[in-house]
């Protein structure tokens, strides 16, 4: 999209120009590929944002939302109960398990991850315990855009701007493995970190722990130490803390419904999803809570809170039918065995670039993280390394996702997390075409 127009517009005439300058115009979807309008095809390397775990196109959510919106279009679910709701939580809970009985349905992460915080205010008010208030997160760390997302997000700029708006939590170092010492060394700085700031603030005070089980975007799909779960557990537990797993970008994709799922003996209370239940075809975002909790709210003044297109039902007929859609696909087992042959793939481009120093993530929430030498060096502030393979990518066919956070303090990273429909010849093009890529970028930027 070249010049501005008078009116209107695309929404990246929002964002800034010097990192909406080539985006593709894209105007048709097949599986993994994208086309843009002069006919170039993209292999959708990022899943859109994350989200299109059946690729594009799949009949199943498409018939089903239409034959919803003709059978009933909309009903609220203040003064109405409806089928589709029914019928997703239902499935949600189903696969999520034990713990996990009850499910609030909302149209997106940051919501879902608001809904989280405000459901646990509600049920340390309605037990007595109305001086919980205080949120901890990691950092860095991503939870959302909503100003009390933001207020969670580990992102050392957004204090500058909405400091004097927003709530910020408290942070403490995410457990990140890259450039610590090991991975179970990183955990347990972190673990440390959460004790020690619950002490801090007083443990009568802190409402939530929240954290991204797998790491998204904010870290590059890292992956705690398991020692982490265990441990983060344990302390929440000890001080009276809920522990919530962010799994917006996690569920699915990392191989297992739930990340937390890998960790049956620290169970979070809380989960949020999002993103891949709607997998592009619907906005829909979850809470997935214990039924005691909930009914036990619920028999007094209740969780009382919605948004008009919470659990709507041409969203639910799309997140039932792509929910089905994995488990008739197996996509879930395909996630784990078609991400360990990815990573197992970008291994042998980690050997071989001088612009790659990790390769990480679980089932297929993948990066590379971009680094300046052999020694791993960090780029500096002003250059913005994942953005460069961005634009390259494109010429050689991927579309790639950047958006770098924290100004590359903690590093920089490309995530890779294609449809989980993606079959092996389409990951060894991936590859190839990555490989390229990165020697592009490579003359770019370690000239
Ligand atoms: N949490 C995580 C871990 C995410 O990756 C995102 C989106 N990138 C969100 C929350 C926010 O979700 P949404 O953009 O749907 O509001």
């Amino acid at each position: 999209m070249s010049g501005r127009p008078d009116r209107g517009g695309p929404q990246s005439l929002f964002y800034a120009r010097s990192t909406t300058r080539d985006l593709p115009h894209i105007v048709r979807g097949d599986g993994v590929w994208l086309e843009d309008d002069t006919g170039a095809r993209y292999l959708d390397v990022a899943a859109g944002a994350f989200l299109s775990n059946l690729g594009q196109g799949d009949e199943r959510p498409i018939r089903a939302m239409s034959e919803q919106a003709r059978r009933l279009t909309f009903s609220y679910v203040r003064n109405t109960v409806h089928d589709p709701n029914v019928a997703l939580a239902g499935r949600i809970a189903a696969l999520a398990g034990d713990g996990f009985e009850r499910v609030h349905l909302s149209s997106g992460g940051s919501e879902a991850n608001e809904m989280a915080i405000k459901f646990l205010r509600q049920r340390a008010v309605a037990c007595g315990e109305a001086a919980r208030t205080r949120v901890i997160t990691c950092m860095p760390s991503y939870h959302g855009a909503t100003l009390a997302a933001i207020g969670m997000n580990g992102d050392l700029d957004a204090e500058a701007v909405y400091g004097p708006m927003a709530v910020f939590s408290e942070k403490i170092p995410a457990p990140l493995t890259y450039r610590a010492e090991s991975p179970a060394a990183a955990a347990g700085v972190t673990v440390a970190a959460l004790d020690a700031a619950i002490e801090r603030i007083g443990s009568e005070r802190v409402l939530a722990f929240v954290v991204e089980p797998v790491g998204g975007q904010s870290t590059g799909a890292n992956v705690p130490d398991p020692s982490f779960f265990v441990g983060v557990r344990r302390v929440c537990d000890r001080h009276g803390v809920a522990l919530v797993f962010d799994e917006v970008m996690s569920s699915v994709r990392c191989g297992r419904f739930l990340a937390a799922h890998r960790h049956p003996a620290a169970r979070p209370d809380l989960v949020v999803l999002a993103k891949g239940l709607g997998a592009g075809f619907a906005p829909l975002g979850a809470l997935l809570a214990p039924a005691a909790w909930v009914d036990r709210l619920a028999d007094g003044v209740g969780f009382n809170v919605s948004h008009t297109y919470n659990a709507n039902p041409i969203a639910c007929a799309a997140g039932c039918a792509v929910l089905d859609a994995v488990v008739d696909d197996d996509l879930i087992a395909a996630a784990e065995a078609r991400g360990a042959y990815l990573q197992s793939r970008l291994e042998t481009i980690r050997a071989r670039s001088p612009l790659v120093g990790d390769v990480r993530g679980q089932g297929l929430l993948l990066a590379i993280e971009l680094v300046r030498d052999a020694a791993g060096s960090r780029f500096s502030a002003d250059i913005d390394p994942a953005d460069a393979l961005r634009r390259h990518g494109a010429r050689h066919g991927l579309l790639l996702y950047a958006r770098r956070q924290n100004r590359g303090r903690y590093g920089d990273w490309s995530v890779i997390a294609p449809p989980l429909t993606i079959t092996a010849e389409e990951c060894d093009e991936l590859v190839d075409r990555l490989d390229r890529a990165l020697d592009d970028a490579a003359q770019e930027l370690l000239r």
